[in-house]
């Protein structure tokens, strides 16, 4: 029997216009993000536009195709442009126009610049007030993610200073010199030493010891010192106040993206330890979905935290509930600003699982093993001496926070029998105690020790974890594609609003 085929025609006459909208199926997640879209106020983002000129495309089109790009792991914006030409859903979206790659791309950068986060924020209400998530009862964790840097690409703050101070070295090493030939021509001449230089002040000084020195009969090495160091030494030293303003206070920036730092990252593919460009990038979440996100420039948590609340209050008007986080988190300056704002604090400090074990409990040299009489305000040490308090200092921690602590001091360990067990010290033993880190470090435990404590622990390597994970394994996302803090943040709202509604539509 011969085989039979279906009617096969190209060019076949439709009675009507076909409808992209009928070639979408009615539960494809497509429409729920146009949908989504079409119901949120993004007044925020248009008003980035100036009045005048030529028509621009429609912000709430071009928002639509990249939030449903990013859901479907495609961040290039010439992969978007052929997607717009090319697939049915894109298409649809777009309303059969195409914009260009450039204006994809302009759109993302910049018209998203302010007014993204308000998009997101309200986003994630809607969820809230839906039911899906509670905003008030967040999990904050972190991730560093690769910069769009070259990776030897680093300057770093010491090699600048140190280079600062070699420079100033030599420079007051050339003075003495000529002082020492030219002792009579120089009398009059200022400064004489120099404590701080600059490119134009260095310019000033050599052409000063050339002159001084022109006629003079010196050593070939100093006159061809003095010759090369003219020409190269105010230019290293403007590179270097560049650089310095590059850094604006942190240890290190890169050449290609001076907003990220170098960071040693978990994901080292090469397994040599080399510091990557990178940012960090911190999240609170609530039933896996991104409640707030913000990139910070540091790479530690700890010092990220308080920033990153206020931009949750900033967005919601008013501070969380609770927040639970690991101990990357748990520091004096943050249990603080966590009681000052009446959020309950479910954040481990870094020895809570240590202190919970017998050889830690029984260990003699750990302060918090040591009874206090809050009365006489003294320490009894383990062979029941009583340790005095002896004072108070000052302390700043790396982020500049203040902390006072108090100092108490055993009367005599000569001849102790515990001695080797309770302190390594020469003289009586001494420890320091930080009474409000203590306090807020009780606090926090009693807290993680209730039962909503056991519950909010078992719960948060599922959150922003979880999420994080989507971001880097599942889509892919593992290195930034645009450069500068601000564009970053950017590409992270625009993950963080893709991974929310993905989470909407499964
Ligand atoms: S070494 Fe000093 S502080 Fe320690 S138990 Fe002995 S007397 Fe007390």
């Amino acid at each position: 029997m011969r085989p039979k085929f279906k009617y096969y025609n190209q060019s076949q006459a439709f009675l009507l216009p076909p409808s992209l909208d009928e070639m979408i199926k009615e539960t494809h997640p497509v429409r729920t993000i146009n949908k989504i879209i079409d119901e949120i106020d993004i007044s925020d983002i248009e008003n980035n536009y100036i009045g005048g000129g030529a028509t621009s495309y429609s912000p709430r089109m071009l928002l639509k195709i990249l939030v449903y790009a990013y859901m479907n792991n495609v961040y290039s914006s010439r992969r978007i442009e052929n997607l717009v030409q090319e697939n049915i859903h894109y298409m649809w979206l777009s309303g059969m126009q195409k914009p260009d790659h450039n204006t994809i791309n302009r759109f993302r950068s910049k018209r998203l610049a302010s007014g993204l986060k308000e998009v997101f924020s309200k986003v994630v209400m809607l969820f809230h007030e839906a039911g899906i998530l509670d905003i008030k009862d967040i999990y904050t964790d972190g991730t560093k993610i690769e910069a769009n840097a070259n990776k030897y690409s680093f300057v770093w703050g010491k090699n600048i200073r140190t280079r600062k101070e070699k420079i100033l070295q030599q420079v007051n090493e050339l003075w003495k010199y000529a002082l020492q030939v030219s002792a009579e021509e120089m009398r009059d001449v200022r400064p004489q030493s120099y404590e701080e230089i600059n490119p134009e002040s260095i310019t000033e000084t050599i052409e000063e010891i050339n002159k001084v020195l022109v006629k003079k009969k010196i050593d070939k090495n100093v006159r061809a010192k003095l010759t090369k160091v003219k020409k190269t030494w105010p230019e290293q030293l403007r590179k270097c106040q560049a650089y310095e303003k590059l850094m604006n206070g942190r240890n290190s920036c890169s050449k290609t993206d001076p907003d990220a730092v170098f960071i040693r990252m978990k994901e080292d593919r090469m397994q040599n330890g080399q510091l990557k460009a990178a940012y960090n990038w911190q999240i609170s979440t609530n039933n896996q979905i991104v409640v707030n996100y913000s990139i910070h420039q540091t790479a530690g948590d700890t010092s990220t935290f308080v920033e990153h609340i206020e931009s949750y209050k900033r967005q919601y008007r008013e501070y969380p509930d609770s927040i639970t986080a690991d101990a990357g988190y748990g520091s004096h300056e943050n249990y603080k600003y966590a009681e000052d704002n009446n959020i309950e604090a479910y954040i481990k400090y870094n020895y809570f699982h240590k202190e919970q074990q017998s050889k830690w409990q029984k260990d003699i040299s750990k302060s918090d093993n040591l009874y206090y009489n809050e009365e006489q305000d003294c320490y009894y040490c383990p062979m029941g001496q009583a340790m005095e308090n002896i004072g108070e200092k000052e302390k700043i921690t790396l982020n500049g926070y203040k902390q006072i602590v108090s100092r108490y001091k055993a009367q005599n360990c000569v001849g102790c029998p515990l001695r080797a067990a309770c302190h390594e010290g020469a003289d009586n033993r001494t420890i320091e105690i930080n009474k409000e880190a203590k306090r807020l470090r009780e606090q926090a435990k009693s807290l993680l020790m209730s039962p909503e404590g056991l519950k909010k622990r078992k719960r948060r390597p599922i959150e922003p974890e979880t999420v994080f994970g989507n971001i880097k394994h599942n889509k892919q996302f593992r290195r930034f594609l645009l450069r500068g803090k601000e564009k970053v943040e950017i590409e992270v709202g625009l993950l963080a609003l893709a991974h929310n509604l993905s989470k909407f539509v499964a």
